[in-house]
């Protein structure tokens, strides 16, 4: 399947049970087992499964898969926004002490977002879009990551991603990217050497002004290391799965900001 194919038909398997063309909408809270273990199995994220819908959905599961393979990534989790999932983004691998440093070309909300993150101890520096020099300049041993927009919003400048990406793994750290303005339609920043892609679902990924959502993509490249993110801990295990299991398992299960199915569907 190529782009256009997967538009429409990734992910579907994940829904087709019965052979429905439509995919069908899971509009459910809860899912039942046949045991009590098997459910708590699901629940404690040691089997695969749905047990309630804050922690995962089949319908929801299928608009991942699809955005998973339009971004080139291993795995997304989608949220109630495109600002829950970039807090959900920044929050599983930064602690108190910890910096970002991003490209002062941004979406207001994320400007703001950066404000409300320094009242748990988390510093941000921005920085002119492109300039290296800048950017080297910002870096230090509490730097955890680095970020930017495909083009910034509203100010439509474009990032270079690839040069920033070298950048960012000539320190050891990840680049995230919203590329909500391009989408993977236009550019696809894992396959230019990003860490994560961010995209807000509410804009051209939605299409039609009628609902907020968003979600995050992981390439599975990064090489994460205890030394630099204890907070992954037990999840560094999980090789590749480790940013997207401890996230499951914590931030975006408890923080609640989950996918609005039935504003979509
Ligand atoms: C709209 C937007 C966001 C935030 O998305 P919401 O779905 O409104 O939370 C983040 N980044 C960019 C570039 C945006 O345009």
């Amino acid at each position: 399947m190529r782009f256009h194919t997967e538009v429409l038909h990734a992910g579907k398997k994940e829904l087709e049970k019965y052979g429905a063309t439509l995919p069908p909408v899971y509009q459910s809270s809860a899912f039942e087992q046949n045991s009590a273990e098997d459910l708590a199995g699901i629940f404690e994220n040691k089997a695969p499964g749905y047990c309630y819908t804050r922690v995962s959905n089949p319908t929801v599961t299928a608009f991942e898969m699809r955005i998973t393979k339009l971004e080139g990534g291993m795995a997304s989790v989608a949220c109630a926004s495109g600002m829950a999932a970039i807090t959900n983004a920044f929050m599983n691998i930064i602690q108190s002490g910890d910096e970002i440093v991003t490209s002062a070309s941004l979406y207001g909300g994320t400007i703001d977002l950066f404000r409300d993150l320094e009242a748990f101890g988390i510093r941000t520096h921005f920085v002119e879009n492109n300039n290296w020099e800048a950017f080297e300049k910002v870096i230090n041993e509490h730097t955890k990551l680095i970020f930017a927009e495909t083009i910034g919003n509203p100010g439509l400048d474009v990032t270079d991603i690839k040069g920033l990406a070298e950048l960012a793994h000539a320190h050891g750290l990840p680049l995230i990217i919203d590329n909500t303005t391009a989408t993977s339609y236009l550019i696809r920043p894992l396959e230019l050497g990003a860490d994560i892609v961010v995209n807000s679902s509410s804009k051209y990924i939605n299409g039609n002004s009628s609902a907020i959502s968003g979600i995050l993509t992981d390439s599975g490249h990064f090489k994460w290391t205890r030394e630099k993110y204890p907070i992954l801990g037990e999840y560094l295990k999980y090789g590749p799965m480790a940013y997207i299991s401890r996230m499951r398992a914590t931030v975006f299960r408890n923080f609640g900001a989950v996918f609005p199915l039935k504003m979509h569907f």
